[in-house]
């Protein structure tokens, strides 16, 4: 049964199940709701690298710190395009388009941006962008270019948020992520964890997305991946129980939802995703790089579905 009427005091509850306990209702519910062994692969392109002015404490691409990644213009069309056939041909059925924007504005690099959703839906997968910002002109154009999800993170609770982002608020997430729903458009949202944010900052996350109605349709649980030259590039790696606890109360509270690993998968053995798998992740984010952040190579995770059995699922585009 899809709730929305979820306590905060429940989420925390659940969390501190004991872990077998946990992964056994999450299981439990994941079955109900999903192909047993099913994992969506993502692919996620830069298309527009660097340069930032947003100051996200965790992010490479901001122009506030000074990290190995430099600002890079649009990427051309057909750069792009070819990169999304190299990514269907490893198994991909979601293509995510990234830009280093703090929103979008109207001109030539947004019209570029309209081709590329068009060509890469008309090669038979769900494109998802992430821009930013947008008004509902911008959300309808890219509507009827095809776009199939618009991600936009909410990262944690709105009080951690404040202490990672201070260039936008919590509100503004909230009011780009109405418009996208609005709009028709599949809503894309998570976090990251291991900001430093406590247990409840996480659960409270959760209760932001399982009180909306209708629940997002797409949930990263992003695991931070320090990067030099960043404000957070000193945090320990978070341990690999609190991802799994994680995943599990947000597939609980958010039955249907597609639960995405996506950063952070890099220091995790096969043991470790068969867990997050197990617990209700569904998808990974595959490729050698994760916007500007290295990721597990292709042939490993051609390893770990072959090793575990697992079957990549078509692009819901195509239902
Ligand atoms: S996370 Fe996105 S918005 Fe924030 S600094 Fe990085 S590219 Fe900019």
């Amino acid at each position: 049964m899809m709730r929305h009427d979820w306590t905060l005091e429940e989420l925390e509850t659940l969390h501190k199940l004991p872990l077998l306990e946990l992964i056994s209702q999450s299981h439990t519910l994941h079955i109900q709701f999903h192909p047993i062994g099913e994992i969506q692969v993502c692919s996620l392109i830069s298309i527009k690298t660097g340069g930032c002015p947003e100051d996200c404490k965790y992010c490479p691409q901001s122009s506030h710190y000074q990290t190995s990644v430099s600002a890079q213009p649009l990427m051309q069309y057909e750069d792009v395009l070819n990169d999304a056939k190299k990514a269907i041909a490893m198994g991909a059925t979601r293509v995510c388009l990234g830009v280093a924007w703090r929103g979008v504005r109207d001109g030539n690099q947004f019209d570029e941006m309209l081709k590329m959703v068009k060509g890469i839906t008309s090669l038979g997968v769900e494109v998802c962008c992430t821009l930013g910002m947008l008004n509902e002109s911008q959300a309808k154009r890219l509507k009827d270019a095809g776009l199939y999800a618009y991600n936009h993170n909410l990262d944690s609770s709105e009080e951690f948020y404040k202490t990672i982002i201070t260039t936008r608020t919590y509100q503004d997430r909230l009011n780009t992520l109405d418009i996208i729903e609005k709009t028709g458009i599949s809503v894309c949202c998570g976090g990251i964890m291991g900001m430093g944010e406590t247990v409840s900052d996480r659960m409270k996350l959760l209760l932001t997305l399982a009180k909306r109605n209708p629940h997002p349709e797409s949930v990263p649980i992003n695991r931070l991946a320090p990067i030099p030259g960043t404000p957070l590039e000193n945090r320990p790696i978070l341990s690999i129980w609190e991802m799994v606890r994680m995943v599990a109360v947000a597939r609980i509270v958010l039955p249907k939802a597609m639960i995405r690993l996506s950063c952070g998968r890099l220091e995790m053995s096969h043991e470790e995703q068969a867990l997050c798998f197990l617990a209700g992740a569904n998808s990974i984010h595959a490729g050698e790089k994760l916007l500007t952040t290295p990721n597990i190579s292709v042939s490993e995770d051609e390893k770990m579905f072959a090793l575990l059995g697992l079957k990549k699922r078509p692009a819901f585009s195509a239902a």
